[in-house]
């Protein structure tokens, strides 16, 4: 069967009828049909259409609430906490932005915990979008347990992403998001879906072995980046995306979901910092800016983030491919 090219708006349609199809309103369908497209658009194909079958599943089954209406608390002066209603995460990030923006200005720095929600994917937006109003940007989230600790063989952390922005005088932001694992669980799912092996440092079998085969991996455990370097983040994530916040545990996640394999309830942590309110208000773009130009001089390096916005200008004119393997799962989900 072959796969399928369309253009970003044809994509983002066709996300927001098959969320509305299945149970979604408007609002709620808009905001994760934006959420999967930017992905798309910077060709981040795990958390794009490639989700759109796992976010049709938590509404179907019940479990997830596709009419939510996340609700904003301020707990402090520099705390922001906002509760999901038991939706997917698009809506509810999408209104915390604003107040922790605001909360940031005020007090310098802010924080936000958001709770009660489904499926934090990549967290690269929220960050970007916090630099592109002149705030510094540290995002995290906990998920279920893929990851085992260093030295053990049974998962326990999430693959619990971190991500950084700052801003920049001209063009976009510096935006880093990366996994405390080898490899994104996404990644893996998409080889074991298109029959390619992966590297042998990215996970175990259950047996404890290291092994380049990705069902052999999803069947064991994942393994931190750079040994046990990225499980030790991976801890630190657990701990202030989860209990900080009064969110789940990746393991206690998964216990709520109680094997039925849908998406994750879980929290995301976000610090937002106002850097013209720490002491070089004049100096600090063109300061960062001096770092980022010596890592250009040297030959064979780029900033985190390039690969994406280089994406976004030819995505708009190229369109996407959708693999035939998805394609086909889509059409399934929409007949
Ligand atoms: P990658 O390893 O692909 O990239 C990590 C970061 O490193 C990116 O910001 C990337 O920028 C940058 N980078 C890559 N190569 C270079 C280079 N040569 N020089 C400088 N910077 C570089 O990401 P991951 O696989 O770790 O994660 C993928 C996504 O999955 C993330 O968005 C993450 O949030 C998401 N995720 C979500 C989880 C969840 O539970 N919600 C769990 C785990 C992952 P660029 O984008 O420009 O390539």
């Amino acid at each position: 069967m072959a796969g399928k090219r369309m253009t970003l708006t044809e994509a983002h349609s066709l996300a927001e009828t098959c969320l509305l199809r299945h149970g979604c309103d408007a609002e709620n369908a808009a905001a994760i049909a934006d959420r999967m497209i930017e992905a798309e658009r910077d060709r981040c194909h795990s958390h794009g259409l490639f989700r759109l079958q796992w976010y049709v599943s938590g509404i179907t089954s019940g479990r997830v609430n596709g009419q939510a209406r996340p609700s904003v608390e301020r707990l402090a002066p520099g705390v922001v906490r906002v509760d999901g209603d038991g939706g997917y995460a698009p809506l509810g990030q999408k209104i915390a932005h604003a107040p922790l923006a605001e909360a940031a200005r005020t007090n310098g720095i802010a924080a936000l915990g958001l709770v009660n929600m489904f499926h934090i994917a990549a967290i690269w937006p929220e960050v970007e979008a916090l630099a592109n109003d002149g705030l510094c940007a540290l995002a995290m989230t906990a998920a279920y347990p893929y990851v085992a600790p260093a030295g053990g063989i049974r998962p326990l952390f999430g693959t619990n992403p971190v991500g950084f922005a700052w801003p920049r005088r001209d063009g976009p932001p510096l935006v880093f998001d990366q996994a405390s694992s080898a490899m994104a669980r996404g990644e893996i799912q998409i080889a074991a879906r298109d029959g390619h092996s992966v590297p042998l440092t990215a996970g175990i079998g259950p047996d404890g072995q290291p092994t380049t085969d990705p069902n052999v991996v999803l069947a064991g455990a994942q393994l931190g980046f750079g040994g046990y370097k990225g499980a030790v983040l991976a801890m630190m994530v657990e701990l202030l995306a989860g209990p900080l916040i009064g969110e789940f545990l990746s393991f206690e996640s998964a216990a709520d979901d109680a094997g039925r394999g849908g998406p994750p309830k879980g929290g995301e942590f976000i610090i937002a910092i106002d850097p013209a309110r720490f002491g070089d208000a004049d100096g600090f773009l063109d300061h960062g800016e001096r770092l980022f130009a010596e890592i250009a001089a040297q030959e064979g390096t780029r900033l985190p983030g390039e690969r994406r916005f280089r994406a976004r200008l030819e995505t708009p004119s190229e369109g996407i491919e959708i693999p035939a393997s998805l394609w086909a799962d889509i059409e399934a989900l929409m007949a």
